[in-house]
């Protein structure tokens, strides 16, 4: 049967590599903790919400220091039910960055709204000098993403968010336990988006996804919008969804959490590591790395000279180099048909989709796998 998943592919056993993105089944070798407690939630019944999803935002919001933590279906349900919640609809403008994934956008477009691209800077984030000339009468929201969980520029976005008297919202999906000066990704606008999707930091076995803020009442009503706006068993106060937290996902994000700071602190010593031996090659650009800032490497994505041959050769080696994204969100035929973007709107989009190159950092790559990229993106360059 052909594989209509194509997100999968990436997470799959894919025995051509021998330094792999995919972790997967190493992560989950002590699966067998978290089968005992699926055991214990089959005689209680607890399924849909119940005590796990309560503990899992709990804890999510504590370690985040954010105030409250909504369990969502998904990444992408995230950032709708944030603009649901703050009543964005009949094709309110939402300013975000073309240089993110598609889940982004589609949740612009499922909640009615209407993206307003804003270029990116070569850091990977919005550029925050281009977002003010870009607001019209129609914008209500801008939409953060922190590119691989490097914190965008949120001193002069909430600047001019205050200015313009617009929402915030923080698409944290890459941005688990990032921070800059001591606030964690999530804090820094209205809402923070993040998603448990097997490829992110913190994931589960499926999807996922939940909702961080620090307002009392955007949480109620997420609470209620999130499940079907039930107030109580016979009553809704609005019209809501069911976008609910999965009880069973919520047992393996329950199970992985008190790992997740391990988890980040290798990622960071392996993108340290790759940083240090590639800065000084004429033919990559690294953004420089902010001191008063966690940046997490969801991914580690570097800007390379002649990527799409780096790539192809770095492949034939058994490293699993990756291209994230090759396609910027404003040329992807939707964007095109619906709003009328074209090519040359958004250069620093198009140029970073033309040579971003995403190397494997996740906690399973050893220090002889990493020498092993090193010297082969060296001897592309040098032979
Ligand atoms: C993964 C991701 C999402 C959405 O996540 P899902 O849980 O897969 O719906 C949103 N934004 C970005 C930037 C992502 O990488």
């Amino acid at each position: 049967m052909k594989n209509t998943n194509f997100l999968t592919q990436q997470y799959i056993q894919n025995k051509k590599f021998n330094i792999s993105h995919n972790y997967l089944s190493s992560q989950f070798n002590d699966y067998k903790k978290i089968f005992k407690k699926i055991e214990k939630l089959i005689k209680f019944n607890d399924y849909t919400l119940g005590f796990e999803v309560e503990k899992f935002e709990k804890k999510f919001a504590k370690l985040i220091n954010a105030k409250h933590c909504i369990g969502v279906g998904s990444g992408t349900d995230a950032i709708y039910l944030a603009l649901k919640v703050l009543d964005l609809k009949n094709g309110d403008e939402v300013i975000t960055t073309p240089y993110t994934f598609y889940a982004t956008i589609n949740a612009i477009v499922q909640a009615d709204c209407k993206p307003n691209f804003v270029d990116a800077g070569q850091d990977f984030n919005i550029n925050p000098d281009l977002i003010e000339k870009s607001i019209t009468k129609k914008t209500k929201a801008i939409l953060v993403v922190h590119w691989s969980g490097r914190i965008c520029d949120m001193k002069k976005i909430n600047q001019i968010a205050k200015k313009y008297k617009l929402f915030v919202i923080e698409d944290a999906c890459h941005a688990a336990l990032s921070f800059k000066k001591n606030k964690f990704a999530g804090n820094f606008g209205d809402i923070g988006c993040f998603s448990l999707h097997p490829l992110k930091n913190l994931n589960v076995w499926g999807d996922g996804g939940m909702i961080v803020t620090n307002n009392n009442k955007i949480n109620k009503k997420l609470k209620l919008i999130r499940n079907h706006g039930l107030v109580d068993r016979n009553n809704i106060k609005f019209f809501g969804v069911n976008s609910r937290l999965d009880t069973l996902q919520a047992i393996v994000a329950n199970h992985l959490l008190p790992k997740l700071k391990n988890i980040t602190f290798s990622r960071i010593k392996n993108a340290n590591y790759l940083d240090d031996n590639l800065k000084h090659i004429k033919q990559i650009y690294i953004p420089k790395r902010e001191k008063s800032s966690r940046e997490v490497f969801h991914l580690y994505c570097i800007q390379v000279k002649n990527r799409d041959k780096l790539a192809r050769f770095l492949i034939s080696k058994g490293i699993d180099a990756k291209k994230h994204y090759p396609i910027p969100m404003h040329l992807q035929k939707p964007s095109k048909q619906m709003f009328g973007y074209k090519k040359g709107d958004f250069p620093m989009a198009e140029k970073l989709s033309k040579d971003t190159l995403s190397l494997p950092v996740h906690e399973y790559v050893t220090k002889k796998q990493l020498d092993f990229i090193i010297k082969q993106i060296k001897l592309f360059y040098f032979k």
